[in-house]
């Protein structure tokens, strides 16, 4: 059993060396487990906040020494479970690593998916956010501004496709040209900005003419400062991430807290943080239901960056730190 486990908790953008590939024996399921192989790796932000001690209220941070976490397509290739069968595919948690074991609890059948990894995608836990986050709580009604960030990523070209689905008018906001023209011209957003350009902030008042009635806020940062001032009356922010913060906790340059809060204060603006996992029971249902019809009717498209073989995931998770994925990041382990 091939495994990657945290070596060093990292300092700014993980480094290769904050990851050890290790070797050991395939583990044996108890009674009431099963074994599982991992076909896909699901490769998310989310991991690098807990490749260190954040705040209060996230998860609690993965012990050196131990196999990083994360979502997986699996195939149970052993069952000494009642109400699990060898050779069912299952969305797991096996963390990065050929072989884990799990007491069914976090088990979810991965459904008849011509392609199983959209379960980590569109077809799960992203796209799942991305409909939460635009539809609970951004609330975006017909002929409304709404504007994305990380738009061709998994949460963002989910919550970009479904607010046009919901009459919206859609701006993106993505690194470079190669991923605007995407999201313009394949997820039928009406314009995408760059953030890296020198005319950020201008090109996206020129371009939200009307304001800004809804911000899927995943990004934080610079991006957050071009945005805030064009927000409307009663915008609605949901905060699904601030991952331009990830690698770096400690703030620099002037105080801007004051001026946003003014925002806030005077906007009425509602910007409401949550976390995906609150809301699978009462959520999940509506959302899968939904989201198999928009990807079967080819309402939503769900592009996959798919990388190849356990052993190169440091280096694809340090690539999403840098916008280097171009959609769903996911490692393909084993299978076809
Ligand atoms: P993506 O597939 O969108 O990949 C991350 C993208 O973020 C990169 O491709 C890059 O896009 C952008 N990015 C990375 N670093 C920076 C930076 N310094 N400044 C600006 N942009 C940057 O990831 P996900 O769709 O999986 O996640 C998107 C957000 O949603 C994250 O903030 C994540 O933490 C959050 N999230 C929250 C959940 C919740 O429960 N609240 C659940 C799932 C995700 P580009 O090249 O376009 O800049």
């Amino acid at each position: 059993n091939r495994r990657i486990v945290l070596a060093a908790r990292p300092r700014g953008v993980p480094a290769p060396t904050d990851f050890r590939l290790e070797q050991g024996p395939v583990p044996a399921p108890q009674e009431g487990q099963v074994l599982l192989r991992t076909e896909w790796l699901s490769l998310d932000p989310y991991m690098r906040n807990l490749m260190e001690e954040v705040g209060p209220g996230y998860a609690d941070p993965m012990p050196l020494g131990a196999t990083m976490v994360g979502g997986t397509v699996s195939r149970i290739v052993e069952s000494r479970h009642p109400r699990f069968k060898a050779g069912e595919l299952v969305v797991a948690n096996a963390g990065w690593q050929d072989y884990g074991i799990s007491d069914g609890s976090d088990l979810m059948p991965a459904g008849d998916l011509e392609q199983p990894s959209l379960a980590l995608g569109g077809l799960g836990m992203p796209g799942f956010t991305a409909y939460v986050g635009l539809l609970d709580i951004g609330e975006p009604k017909p002929g409304e501004t709404v504007v994305i960030g990380a738009a061709t990523g998994a949460v963002g070209a989910v919550a970009g496709q479904i607010a046009k689905l919901k009459g919206a008018r859609v701006v993106g906001i993505a690194g470079g040209p190669d991923k605007c023209r995407y999201a313009v011209e394949e997820l039928g957003f009406d314009a995408c900005l760059d953030h890296r350009d020198p005319q950020f902030a201008q090109r996206l008042a020129a371009a939200c003419a009307d304001g800004i009635d809804v911000y899927v806020e995943s990004i934080g940062g610079a991006v957050f400062d071009a945005v805030h001032p064009l927000l409307n009356l009663n915008a609605r922010v949901p905060v699904c991430g601030f991952i331009a913060h990830y690698n770096e906790k400690t703030a620099t340059g002037p105080d801007r807290l004051p001026g946003w809060m003014a925002t806030l204060l005077a906007k009425r603006i509602r910007m409401q943080g949550f976390i995906i996992l609150d809301h699978y029971a009462t959520r999940f249902d509506a959302f899968r239901r939904d989201m198999l019809a928009w990807h079967a009717a080819g309402k939503v498209k769900l592009r996959e960056d798919i990388v190849d073989g356990l052993e190169n995931a440091p280096a694809a998770f340090i690539g999403l730190q840098q916008g280097r994925n171009f959609g769903k990041l996911v490692v393909r382990v084993a299978g076809e």
